[in-house]
């Protein structure tokens, strides 16, 4: 089993956009890296590099001690799971599965050896004389996955392989997948723009803004332990309180929010605080006054939305804040509810640059 190591890896794209701007990453052997961010980042331009889908214009891709950047891609030893299945219409799952082994003049035996394992595996050894249009969205996935899995390859490379499924569905696979990945143990990357599929499936992720990687981490260290504004709001889900405010030495303050707590944070300076909605609670000793304008119940869990009192957004318009709670909290409409939170779980950020500096 090999890792993957990125060294300055650019991508300037013949139209001139520059998609990747200069990443180093080391993906060790085994590990499940996720690569997130908004659409448009570069997730996939970066992943198709490793491919050797897209060629690479800058810097070094290596797999164990190969440096494969002009390796073609039949040649790299990886296997990539694409979003829309990439299935042959007119052959069966076998044909499908055994189809990249033949071409190799593999042994028949070891061919079929492979297959039967790997639709045992996925549970689709019923659908092996099936076209994939007798097969169900996850169904056509599973295929997809056995067609890699065959292979045996160095890496798995997975490009927002559940996008077409639906809900109930994606959180199934999401599942198996993880599981699939910690059986094998094969080194893989994982495009998504989900951040609940990045959180739930990463031994590390990579959070991509721009053609940049903003910070690699295990999800909890991304989620407790942000560097960036962008990251902050980009993992957690639902999405992280900011209040833009101004500190005056003493508190943080917005019209006429003022928070204490906080101290060493340059004065005559635009920042953010970020709270998140699961550090708040109800306290008659709190900072913060919010008027409830709605509740949704999730079942073991209740999110509270509201405006914020006294403070408003960059337009002047109301600040919109979420309160996470158990499903015993069930505030009525408009009601007023005064919420506490430890300064120290918080988090203050610059506006102009993201930095976090609390
Ligand atoms: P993501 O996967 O995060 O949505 P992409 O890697 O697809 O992002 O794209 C990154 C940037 O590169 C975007 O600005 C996109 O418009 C640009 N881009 C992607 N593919 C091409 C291409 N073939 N030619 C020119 N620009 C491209």
């Amino acid at each position: 089993m090999s890792g993957v190591q990125l060294k300055s890896v650019r991508k300037t794209y013949p139209n001139g956009a520059e998609a990747i701007r200069g990443v180093d990453m080391d993906i060790k052997s085994g590990e499940m890296i996720v690569f997130v961010g908004p659409s448009g980042c570069g997730k996939s331009t970066l992943l198709r590099m490793v491919a050797g889908l897209e060629s690479i214009s800058g810097g070094d891709i290596s797999i164990g001690d190969r440096v494969i950047n002009d390796v073609s891609p039949s040649e790299r030893d990886v296997a990539m799971v694409f979003q829309n299945y990439a299935l042959y219409p007119h052959m069966s799952v076998r044909g499908n599965m055994s189809y990249g082994l033949k071409n190799r003049k593999m042994d028949k035996a070891e061919i079929e050896k492979r297959v039967n394992e790997a639709a045992s595996m996925l549970k689709i050894d019923q659908f092996l004389d099936r076209q994939p249009n007798q097969l169900s969205g996850g169904q056509r996935q599973r295929v997809a996955m056995g067609r890699a899995i065959v292979r045996n390859p160095q890496v798995f490379l997975f490009d927002e392989p559940l996008s077409n499924l639906d809900a109930k569905l994606r959180v199934q696979m999401r599942i198996e997948i993880k599981r699939l990945q910690r059986r094998m143990n094969v080194t893989s990357i994982y495009v998504t723009h989900d951040q609940t599929e990045a959180m739930t499936l990463a031994d590390r992720l990579a959070v991509i803004n721009e053609g940049l990687v903003e910070q690699m981490g295990a999800p909890m260290e991304l989620y407790s332990n942000p560097k960036t504004l962008f990251v902050a709001s980009f993992i957690g889900a639902p999405q992280i309180n900011l209040i833009p405010v101004t500190f005056d030495g003493k508190t943080l303050n917005n019209g006429t929010l003022k928070l204490a707590g906080f101290k060493d944070l340059p004065e005559q300076t635009e920042l953010v605080l970020g709270v998140r909605p699961d550090v708040m609670t109800q306290s008659a000793k709190g900072q913060l006054d919010m008027r409830v304008d709605l509740v949704e119940q999730h079942g073991g869990e209740n999110l509270v939305y509201g405006a914020l009192q006294g403070a408003t957004n960059d337009e002047g318009d109301e600040l919109e804040i979420c309160l996470k709670g158990n499903k015993a909290l069930l505030p009525d409409l408009d009601a007023a509810l005064r919420l506490s939170f430890d300064p120290a779980t918080a988090f203050v950020f610059r506006k102009d640059t993201g930095e976090r500096l609390v």
